[in-house]
């Protein structure tokens, strides 16, 4: 006789209790109650725990508590369907039990680095990643893809199904090794993360969608219903179960549907379907329909004529030399990309014009040279949006599977991989790509668009000096355009998707805190849709320079957020600083022994002189509210005059990651140049090298007589 669904969850659950309670005995026996539990880089403890306990844990002993706590809470067994459902909570706290023991036995269980047999725990770091293309709609869900599918083929068919549709795959057990086995490429940057082997690593993916609920949303810890009603409203997810589907399978489902997360299986055991959460599916070649039409998620489709996959999770794909067909290498060679604006009857809409030899004519491994024409047309179409496109041009060029584009302007660098030029792949598709993605995402501005793949030498050097020419002129715009000499900001609310009262104030001087939309970013989406996520904010009524507060920005922060927002200043990080959602670049805290900031961006994984990680300071402030002496930020912010100007300017500013310090270096010299007269003030901030704590950061300030020292106190 089939076995009830309840029953099926309460015996699951009881299992996976069992397993946390062996873990912990044996734990405890073997490192006592005092032992230090932590996941590495995050500031979320256990954030299963902390999400719906309400409880830090750091030691075993504490762990312990916990379980103890969610076996009380999550245990008893009744014939309720509320009941079933809410026991999957357990069975995460037990899952996350016995993979917190697992990092105390061996720090990095799974290893480390991009190329790890499975992933395990995710970090903060990668969490807030996320933050910018959920917005976006770039990554329209993500999908649990748990057990083994019938043959190795239609385990890559179906991940790369979800991966041709931009879904973000997680995998689970022994659909990992089916992957390897078809050479599938598999880590968080493709998109593809092989989570691990047991069902109890689920508790990972559990983490990471919980600290979305906390960052983004500023879900209360301990509010584990708040939890379900973020995951269920915010975070589009669904699980792929193949058959057969064991019970220890089933309770960890039933938890997934208590968030919102609908199951899709072909185990017919299960003959009891739940509308819209439990979807028995026989067919498993149609588990994609079937999953987006339960999830309701639909893809926006822009048809491409090109022979290899295209989707923004082959974004992150690295193609190695000795995968490489041919190398377009602007460091060496002439090459550039450079959008132009030409009048409607200059152009013949969607003609691609190849000029010079195609890249067949390259022997395999070979550097070789490459411009890109891109001519735009439209009414609506203006100078400043050029510089606009043109950055959109790395991003499009990447979603094709098989390209690797890195660089801007004459420095661009391109790839072709073997496997995309045996597909075809050929210099005309680079054009089709442009046209496609700019009149797909523009067609409010662009009208027509036309594209010139040139690779004739001769040619290309006349091109690239034109190309520099239009580069000057810009960057000269683009100097000019200051917070004082524009007539309006705009709002930015895409992040409101997740972080449900943030809204950013988009100035000429003040980049939005993803890094990803400038000011003239926030003007071409104002003009593709006056009422979308970017609105025209005046500047009429200036109520303090120094502070940067305008009536009108109030006014606009107080609608956008609906009220819980009164005043931001745009200035300052201490007075009603602009809120964070999450997903920012940078965060900058205050450090009281030198008067100054520290600075640290999302990809330092050590520590800061404040005793704190990045994931550690960025879990101080977000999810739209407004916390002084913390604030998130764009990394080109740094080097603007307006970078805290309230308390003195970037001259607070007194450590910085190394990396960090060489990519904005330049242009911060030169601003303090220009504002304080100050020689290389980069040489005064501390990095990584010369101090992690306080004592040494203070010492180091004062040998180099950094200007923060003089400044007034902050507090
Ligand atoms: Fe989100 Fe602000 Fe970036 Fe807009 S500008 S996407 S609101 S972080
Ligand atoms: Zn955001």
């Amino acid at each position: 006789m089939k076995k009830l669904l309840f029953n099926r969850v309460f015996d699951g659950a009881d299992e996976m209790f069992a397993i946390a309670e062996k873990a912990l005995a044996e734990a405890l026996k073997k490192h006592g109650e005092g032992a230090q539990v932590k996941m590495p880089n995050t500031g979320y403890f256990l954030a299963n725990c902390l999400a719906y306990l309400n409880k830090k844990v750091t030691t075993l002993g504490e762990l312990k508590a916990c379980f103890e706590e969610a076996k009380a809470e999550w245990m008893p067994r009744n014939q309720r369907l509320y009941d079933a459902f809410r026991r999957g909570k357990g069975t995460f706290i037990a899952g996350e039990v016995v993979e917190a023991i697992r990092y105390l036995d061996t720090p990095e269980p799974y290893g480390d680095g991009p190329n790890r047999e499975f992933w395990g725990h995710m970090s903060d770091a990668e969490v807030r990643e996320l933050g910018v293309p959920l917005v976006t709609g770039d990554i329209p869900g993500f999908v649990v893809i748990i057990g083994k599918a019938p043959s190795d083929e239609e385990a890559a068919e179906l991940i790369k199904g979800y991966q041709s549709r931009a879904i973000f795959v997680f995998l689970i057990g022994e659909c990992i090794q089916q992957a390897r086995r078809m050479g599938l490429t598999l880590n968080f940057s493709v998109r593809v993360v092989p989570v691990g082997p047991d069902l109890w690593q689920i508790a990972h993916i559990i983490s990471l969608v919980n600290r979305a609920a906390m960052i983004f949303g500023n879900t209360p810890p301990g509010d584990h219903l708040g939890f379900d009603d973020y995951t269920f409203k915010r975070i589009r997810a669904f699980v792929n179960a193949f058959a057969p589907v064991p019970d220890l399978e089933v309770a960890w489902g039933g938890g997934a549907i208590a968030m919102g997360f609908p199951v899709i299986s072909n185990d017919t055991n299960d003959t009891w379907p739940v509308p819209k959460s439990l979807i028995i599916q026989e067919n498993t070649k149609d588990f994609i329909e079937t999953s987006l039409e339960a999830r309701d998620i639909k893809i926006k489709v822009t048809k491409i004529d090109i022979p290899v996959a295209f989707s923004t999770a082959f974004e992150g794909e690295i193609i190695r030399r000795a995968d490489m067909h041919c190398d377009i290498d602007g460091a060496k060679l002439d090459c550039f990309e450079w959008v132009t604006t030409k009048e409607t009857s200059e152009i013949e809409d969607h003609k691609i014009e190849v000029i010079g030899p195609d890249i067949d004519t390259i022997k395999e491994g070979d550097r070789s040279q490459m411009g890109f024409v891109v001519e735009i047309a439209g009414k609506n179409m203006q100078k400043d949006f050029e510089p606009v496109f043109e950055r959109r041009i790395h991003h499009y060029l990447n979603y094709a599977e098989g390209i690797m584009h890195t660089g801007q302007r004459d420095l661009i660098r391109i790839r072709v991989s073997k496997n995309a030029f045996a597909a075809g792949f050929r210099a005309k598709h680079f054009g089709e790509i442009l046209y496609a993605k700019l009149k797909g995402d523009y067609d409010a501005i662009i009208d027509k668009c036309q594209v010139k793949v040139v690779t004739d030498p001769a040619l290309l050097k006349t091109l690239r000096a034109d190309a520099n020419k239009a580069y000057e002129a810009r960057d000269a715009r683009l100097l000019s355009l200051t917070d004082e000499s524009v007539e309006v900001f705009y709002t930015c609310i895409l992040c409101q998707s997740f972080s449900p009262a943030h809204v950013c104030i988009v100035t000429p001087e003040r980049l939005g805190l993803c890094g990803a939309v400038s000011w003239l970013d926030a003007k071409a989406t104002n003009e593709i849709d006056p009422n979308g996520s970017c609105k025209v904010v005046t500047k009429k009524e200036p109520l303090d320079d120094v502070l940067g507060i305008w009536q009108d920005v109030n006014d606009a922060v107080q609608e956008a957020s609906h009220g819980s927002l009164q005043q931001v200043t745009l200035y300052s990080i201490m007075t009603d600083p602009m809120t964070s959602c999450g997903c920012f670049e940078c965060i900058c805290g205050i450090e009281p022994t030198t008067n100054g900031v520290v600075i640290v961006n999302r990809e330092h994984t050590g520590q800061t002189p404040l005793g704190m990680s990045f994931s550690e300071m960025a879990s101080m402030t977000g999810g739209g509210v407004q916390t002084p002496g913390f604030m998130g930020h764009g990394k080109q912010f740094i080097s603007s005059k307006k970078f805290m100007k309230a308390e003195g300017g970037p001259a607070r500013i007194v450590w910085m990651p190394k990396a960090l310090k060489e990519l904005v270096g330049a242009r911060l010299n030169k601003t303090a140049k220009e504002l304080y007269n100050i020689d290389e003030f980069t040489s005064m901030i501390a990095d990584e090298e010369v101090s992690q704590d306080p004592e040494s950061l203070a010492a180091f300030a004062s040998e180099k007589g950094h200007p923060a020292l003089q400044l007034e106190p902050l507090m």
